[in-house]
């Protein structure tokens, strides 16, 4: 029987290592390699394309939630965002390039205006109709509906896939084992867990942690959708399969596939996805690989904050 303890210590020494390295060497981040010689095909459930695939986001079937619209409006600046990103394909070498010898202090706060002070009121609204939304099935099992943590105020979004149990027993995302390994993976490439802002794909639990329903991602991601239109991040990080497809609007790419490569959402923002960190979890060999697409997703922010 393994201990968690121990095994996300000797994940976090790693990870930290890895950096100590990299900063003797005088890198910011690390080079993008493909993975480790003798790491593991990943599992059926995370490399292969879902046939209960992520759906587009468009055209839900169920209510949309609803979010005061001049509060949106007046947060959505619509000449405020940063150009997208490079092509995939470039992106790795630019990002690094760009961000190499340049130290990461704070992720920058949007100022507290009158347009954050209207978005962060609409959030509040969103999550008070999440609270009790009845949208799909996954009302009659949840005991608490999970929306989101961290500040509204951060350009660095994470997504994951759903509520697993501690989050529903405490109502709030990445508290359990995995998020406690999301700690660490923040922490070691200089985020701070306080500055970013954290939701999943579904707000409710599935059974027994099965994964997300093709319907439950159309009914519980207009959520989702309104959260970025209103926190408007610089970069979404997307936590595992379900997350990567549906923000990336792949919904039959596999997370092998999606991994480690920028790429857009529908509004243009860049999305990287990388391996869940209940994945990490279930395979450490994957250390290595989520240590390097997290450097992407540190040189990728660099380079967006220095564009401006
Ligand atoms: S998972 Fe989403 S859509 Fe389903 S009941 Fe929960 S909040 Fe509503």
């Amino acid at each position: 029987m393994s201990d968690p303890k121990r095994e996300l210590a000797e994940i976090a020494h790693d990870l930290g290592e890895w950096l100590r390295l990299d900063q003797e060497k005088g890198r910011r981040g690390l080079p993008v390699t493909a993975p480790p010689p003798g790491t593991p095909a990943p599992p059926a459930s995370e490399a292969q394309g879902s046939t209960s695939a992520a759906p587009s986001a468009r055209g839900s079937a169920t209510t949309k939630p609803t979010v005061p619209a001049k509060a949106a409006a007046s947060r959505a600046k619509a000449s405020s965002r940063p150009a997208a990103s490079a092509p995939a394909a470039s992106a790795k070498t630019t990002a690094a390039s760009a961000s190499r010898g340049k130290k990461l202090d704070k992720i920058e706060l949007e100022p507290i205006t009158a347009a954050y002070t209207a978005s962060l009121e609409s959030l509040k609204v969103l999550g008070e109709e999440a609270s009790t939304c009845k949208n799909c099935g996954l009302c009659e099992t949840r005991n608490k509906v999970v929306f989101s943590s961290g500040t509204a105020r951060t350009k660095v979004m994470f997504v994951g896939e759903a509520p697993g149990a501690d989050e529903d027993r405490q109502g709030l995302p990445f508290v359990g084992r995995a998020g406690k390994l999301l700690d660490q993976i923040i922490d070691a490439v200089g985020f701070d867990r306080e500055e970013i802002y954290v939701a999943n794909i579904l707000k409710c639990r599935p059974p027994n942690n099965r994964d997300p329903k093709p319907e439950e991602i159309e009914a519980c991601t207009p959520y989702l959708e309104q959260q970025i239109e209103l926190v408007k991040p610089r970069i979404i990080c997307a936590l595992g399969r379900f997350a990567g497809q549906f923000l990336t609007d792949q919904p039959k790419a596999s997370m092998g596939s999606l991994r480690g490569k920028v790429a857009k959402y529908k509004d243009g923002t860049p999305v990287l996805p990388i391996y869940h960190p209940a994945a990490l979890l279930r395979n450490p060999n994957w250390k290595r690989v989520v240590w390097e697409d997290v450097q992407i997703l540190r040189q990728e922010y660099l380079r967006l904050r220095d564009q401006g």
